[in-house]
């Protein structure tokens, strides 16, 4: 795998320090919002539930949930923006339904990437029609593009240069997920 990397964009270490602090911050958040909007005593609050989008969060999401000691369940969905090996973006496509149980949810949306913006801009938007209380977006990623800085994220954990990259779940044609860093693949293996 190594063969095919130009470089290491992100390193596993500096993507665990930030990941940690996304972590404080959206724990601090969260319970504030749900704790305000909370009254009683004798039963337990409602739980944050994250909205993880397939596959390329799944690191994200396993790193960031074990810095979060708040009550919070999963719902995942998987969606794909972009079809076989091809590294442009074309309109996204959900391959799995919807949770249909959102009305006043706090949600947390995760992606890994923020790039032309669509895959969050439309899942939120289909999110937003059952009336969650909360719903608030974390990518890992955002490109310094236009499109993508359009696009609203409450949480960021790095804003990158416009280049396609593999690692820490980001893959090309479904291969390099494994990567523990975020890096740039060399242009002779994407074919
Ligand atoms: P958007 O809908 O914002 O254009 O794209 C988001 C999705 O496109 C991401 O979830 C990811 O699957 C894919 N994507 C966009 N840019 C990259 C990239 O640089 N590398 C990889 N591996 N996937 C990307
Ligand atoms: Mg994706």
């Amino acid at each position: 795998m190594d063969l095919h990397i130009d470089k290491v964009l992100i390193d596993r270490n500096t993507i665990a320090q930030r990941v940690k602090k996304l972590a404080e911050q959206i724990n601090s958040d969260f319970t504030n919002i749900i704790n305000s909007e909370f009254h009683t005593n004798n039963t337990t609050p409602p739980p944050l539930i994250i909205i993880p989008i397939m596959t390329g969060s799944i690191v994200f999401l396993a790193d960031l949930m074990r810095q979060l000691p708040i009550f919070m369940r999963i719902r995942i969905i998987s969606a794909s923006s972009y079809t076989g090996n091809s590294t442009t973006n074309q309109n996204i496509k959900l391959n799995t339904p919807l949770p249909d149980d959102l009305e006043n949810a706090h949600i947390l949306l995760l992606d890994d990437i923020l790039d032309s913006g669509q895959t969050l801009t439309v899942i939120r938007q289909l999110l937003e029609q059952q009336q969650p209380a909360t719903i608030k977006t974390c990518v890992l990623l955002r490109k310094r593009i236009p499109s993508a800085m359009a696009v609203h994220a409450d949480y960021v954990g790095f804003d990158i240069d416009d280049n396609f990259v593999i690692g820490y779940g980001l893959d090309y044609n479904d291969f390099y997920r494994n990567l523990p860093d975020i890096a740039i693949l060399k242009p002779e293996a994407m074919h």
